[in-house]
């Protein structure tokens, strides 16, 4: 006899529509690090937002918890479900909702459903000579609703920010099935309050994003990409400043790359060039047009005393992509290399140097065989800090995180950083949201959750941990 509950989710969604044999629903219950590991009664798939407001009034009525789920690429667990939770979970994966459903050329705009993935929406704005410039390495399978619920960031923010600058309007299913209709594709409207904004960033625990629209930008006319070595992460900053002077707006990425994360690099894959000795790597992109000069550009290099013997300047957009290759890759190494107690901070520019040289000398101590490897999107000031211990395995590195991440984020509060830059709170930082939160902001924030979801019935254990913690 069928189990009444997925009897009804066939009803709601259509029996292809819903996964519950645990073997298939496995890739669903653990995160993209397999670090969480979760229990959830199905998987589905809905169609269309009518059916997502049957589901979250069906699991209103059943205090069934509810799993919001995209590419399940997020990096602290939050679109895993719980081990141990006392309360059904049932995981609503919106891959079957996404479709584009609009462009409008001369409004610069382009509305989406929320299951389209980000490669898929780069893909039409492009074939439509338009240009979206979100950009992550986990694009083939991160999807606009997941990016829009972690208020994703990734190589393109220095110019055009983060998916929330660039989001005009949503619709989101809230707690009570309703459907909060702000699927707008205006650049101006002091309407009160901006709603679209409480979801953005929310991580599935206020509502399930469905559509949104954004805008889209003229295709660059061109780019230089390039790659050169920095001896110290102040001087690639004074070269920043100087790019930016001189380039003003168009300096769009600014990536650096720490030493030890080639060598750790170069056990996977082969380089087509020698890794060159300095400590640090940066990989540029400049949009340019006709007025460009390579000189200039390279003299602006000489004169901040980097060394061009050392650096790369794509000469065609296979050398382009080759060079971001290189960077987008770099986690998918670190998850072959192994656990690493891993952090994704920001800092002010001006603390970046300091923090570095000073943490990591206290990281060595507490751990003198520990290793870092450090990127990130150093032209935001957000940098992926990783300190790894080879062969550890999870328990090990959990231990290791007891040590290192409160010397971490103290060091980070102090001067005035955030704990997740771009990626998130999810699971695995809630504890640390709590003692790092500004308490006024933390209370206000615990207020909105009960005041939209009163039952916790979105993403319960994220973001805030559950009373029993
Ligand atoms: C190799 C790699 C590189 C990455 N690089 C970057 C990077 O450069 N910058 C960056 O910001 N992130 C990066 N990430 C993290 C991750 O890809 C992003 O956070 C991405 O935005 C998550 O999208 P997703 O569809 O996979 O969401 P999921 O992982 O499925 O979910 C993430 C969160 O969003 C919620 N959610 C998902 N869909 C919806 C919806 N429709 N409505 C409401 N809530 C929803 C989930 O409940 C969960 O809380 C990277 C990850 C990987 C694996």
């Amino acid at each position: 006899m069928t189990n009444p509950i997925l009897n009804q989710l066939y009803q709601i969604c259509g029996q292809d529509n819903v996964l519950d044999n645990p073997q298939l629903t496995d890739p669903y219950t653990h995160d993209w690090r397999k670090r969480y590991h979760g229990s959830a009664i199905a998987v589905v798939f809905p169609e269309t937002q009518l059916q997502i407001q049957e589901l979250v009034r069906f699991c209103q009525a059943q205090q069934i918890a509810i799993i919001p789920q995209g590419g399940n690429t997020s990096t602290c667990g939050a679109a895993t479900p719980l081990s141990d939770y006392a309360r059904a979970q049932l995981i609503i994966n919106l891959q079957r909702i996404n479709q584009i459903i609009s462009l409008d050329r001369d409004n610069y705009s382009l509305t989406v459903e929320a299951g389209c993935t980000l490669q898929q929406v780069q893909e039409y704005a492009s074939a439509h000579g338009l240009y979206f410039p979100l950009s992550l390495a986990s694009q083939g399978s991160c999807q606009i609703g997941g990016n829009l619920a972690t208020n994703a960031g990734g190589v393109q923010v220095l110019k055009y920010g983060m998916i929330r600058d660039l989001t005009l309007g949503l619709r989101a299913v809230l707690a009570n099935g309703e459907v909060l209709d702000g699927l707008t594709a205006l650049r101006k409207d002091n309407t009160y309050l901006d709603l679209k904004q409480l979801l953005i960033g929310s991580e599935g625990t206020l509502g399930i994003i469905t559509h949104a629209t954004f805008k889209l930008f003229p295709m660059p006319p061109a780019y230089c990409t390039l790659m050169f070595p920095v001896s110290s992460i102040a001087q690639a900053l004074q070269l920043l400043q100087a790019l930016k002077t001189y380039y003003t707006n168009n300096v769009s990425a600014f990536e650096i790359i720490k030493r030890d994360s080639w060598q750790i690099y170069q056990n996977y894959f082969d380089f087509k060039h020698e890794i060159c000795d300095a400590p640090w790597s940066i990989i540029c992109e400049i949009e340019i047009n006709n007025d460009f000069v390579l000189e200039n550009l390279l003299t602006l290099l000489e004169q901040n005393e980097i060394d061009l013997s050392q650096s790369i300047v794509a000469s065609s957009e296979q050398e382009r992509q080759y060079l971001w290759q290189l960077r987008e890759q770099i986690p998918l190494v670190e998850k072959q290399h192994g656990y690493a107690a891993k952090h994704d901070i920001s800092l002010p520019l001006s603390q970046l140097e300091d923090f570095v040289a000073s943490n990591s000398t206290k990281l060595k101590k507490l751990e003198p065989c520990g290793y870092f490897s450090i990127f990130g999107h150093l032209g935001d000031g957000n940098l992926h800090y990783n300190f790894g211990l080879a062969g550890a395995d999870s328990q090990q590195i959990r231990e290791l995180e007891q040590l290192v991440n409160p010397v971490v984020y103290k060091d980070i509060i102090v001067r005035g950083g955030s704990i997740s830059a771009e990626h998130g709170i999810g699971q695995s930082k809630n504890h640390w949201l709590q003692q790092f939160c500004d308490p006024v902001s933390y209370q206000l924030m615990q207020q909105l959750k009960q005041q939209l979801d009163p039952h916790n019935l979105f993403n319960p254990g994220k973001i805030f941990a559950l009373p029993q913690d």
